[in-house]
């Protein structure tokens, strides 16, 4: 026997351990597509509201370089405000939702001046002359102050700012990487800060470090992805350019040179004309499939639209001599895409069935409403299929092995799956054919007998 779990449970029991509590919420959040921002709030949030921690108000220093910077002040203003706010935030039935979702608005509105106030503070992260908030940032260390006014290694201009005795600084901080710090007191409640505060407070130092980490480990690789696509793109644009500008390049001087001779003269003005159209062709493909808009999918019968890419002359004339079989299911639901998206796919991977298969091989097309909500179109060649290296890169932008391939095709489709909430999926070997699953979403509910 199994027993399933949901990852995310929406409602805690209060009488639920205050870390367990503090640990699911804070996981749960990460869980989500939320911005680094939404979930700084979160951890903030946590720490502050009187389901969490429970201090007062928090502070957010972010590193900037090897600057830290006073980002976010979260919190009450004044000693009514945090009366009113602790009154409306403890009426029962207002849970974790309410209260970020309150102190969202706190942030976004124009007098977050709180904030605002922080925002100037800029400290050096350099190991010379260290004072705290900054040290605890640059030594990685929790730093608990208490008479706040005798200490030395305060910044004083800080110190008028947060206008407390006691606070303490929690360090953000992944592996070698320091992210930030957090500056916590109790500025109306006056209460100590106890050692199983601290406690508390570290372990959501510690998840709040190691997300911004992992945050700004993802951004960094998107980052260069970005940058290696483009290089591809560049080097692939370059390549394609560069033949037909040299031809005319060439075509022209000729004509510059002897600018009497008719007939050359339309010899060479036809041979212009024709590379000009290669470019021109190059950037209609570039643009094209490159560029798949999000649509708002719409139920279709693809019946008529595979048709249609079977039924055109190129298709037609690429399959001579290979067997073409068509297999859809009689009562197949419409399914939820854009139709035109869905032709220009079918046509990429039919063509590049055609192409992989030799004389007498066959190429299929198959549809099945399987798997409860999807539809699923196969298609299938009994060509050359490919090695690993090839399907490792078949997404990759600009990954041909044809001599004239721009290597767009797959990209093209993997991109339409995507717009319609599909997927794609390929198995295939070196000469063993290949074989494409395309999966969409039927517009009608799973069929019971599946
Ligand atoms: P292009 O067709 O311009 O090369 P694609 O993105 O359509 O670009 O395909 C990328 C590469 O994937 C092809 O060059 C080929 O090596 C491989 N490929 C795609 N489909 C098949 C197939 N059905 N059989 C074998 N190889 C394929
Ligand atoms: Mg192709």
């Amino acid at each position: 026997m199994i027993d399933r779990y949901q990852f995310l449970v929406p409602d805690f029991q209060s009488k639920e351990p205050k870390e367990l509590a503090l640990l699911s919420i804070i996981s749960q959040s990460f869980f989500q597509p939320f911005s680094i921002e939404d979930n700084l709030l979160v951890i903030l949030t946590a720490l502050t509201s009187g389901s969490g921690v429970g201090f007062n108000r928090a502070m957010l220093f972010r590193t900037s370089g090897d600057k830290l910077k006073g980002e976010v002040w979260l919190g009450p203003r004044s000693a009514e405000e945090a009366k009113t706010i602790w009154e409306v935030l403890s009426t029962p039935g207002i849970g974790y939702v309410e209260i970020i979702e309150h102190n969202r608005g706190l942030l976004t509105r124009e007098t977050d001046s709180l904030s605002q106030i922080i925002k100037p503070l800029v400290y050096s992260l350099s190991q010379e002359n260290l004072i705290i908030p900054a040290m605890s940032a640059a030594r990685k260390e929790m730093i608990l102050v208490r008479n706040s006014r005798q200490e030395p290694f305060v910044d004083p201009k800080f110190l008028e700012i947060i206008g407390v005795d006691e606070f303490l600084c929690v360090p953000l901080f992944a592996l070698d990487e320091i992210m930030g710090v957090v500056i916590l007191d109790n500025a109306y409640t006056r209460q100590t800060i106890e050692p199983k505060d601290i406690k508390l407070a570290s372990l959501c130092g510690l998840m709040a470090g190691n997300y911004m980490y992992t945050t700004m480990l993802h951004n960094k690789m998107i980052e260069m992805e970005r940058l290696a696509a483009l290089g591809e793109m560049a080097i692939f644009i370059t390549h394609q350019l560069r033949n037909p500008l040299t031809t005319i390049g060439g075509f022209t001087d000729q004509l510059l040179n002897s600018p009497n001779d008719a007939s050359k003269k339309r010899r060479n003005l036809e041979i212009i004309r024709k590379e000009i159209g290669r470019l021109e062709n190059v950037l209609y493909e570039l643009v094209h499939f490159l560029k798949v808009e999000m649509k708002k999918p719409v139920p279709f019968d693809l019946r008529p639209e595979i048709q249609a890419v079977l039924q055109s002359s190129d298709i037609k004339i690429k399959s001579e001599g290979i067997e073409v079989v068509v297999d859809i299911e009689e009562r197949l639901p419409k399914i939820l895409g854009d139709p035109t998206y869905f032709g220009e796919a079918i046509r990429n991977l039919l063509d590049n069935a055609l192409e992989a298969t030799p004389q007498g091989g066959r190429v299929t097309v198959q549809s099945r409403w399987e798997d409860q909500n999807w539809v699923i179109v196969r298609i299938q060649d009994t060509g050359k299929g490919m090695p690993p290296a090839v399907k490792e890169k078949l997404f990759s932008p600009f990954f041909s092995t044809k001599d004239k391939g721009l290597g767009l095709g797959l990209l093209f489709v993997k991109r339409v799956m995507e717009s319609c909430g599909g997927k794609i999926e390929v198995d295939s070997e070196a000469g063993q054919g290949t074989l494409f699953r395309l999966y969409f979403k039927s517009a009608e509910e799973g069929r019971s007998d599946a």
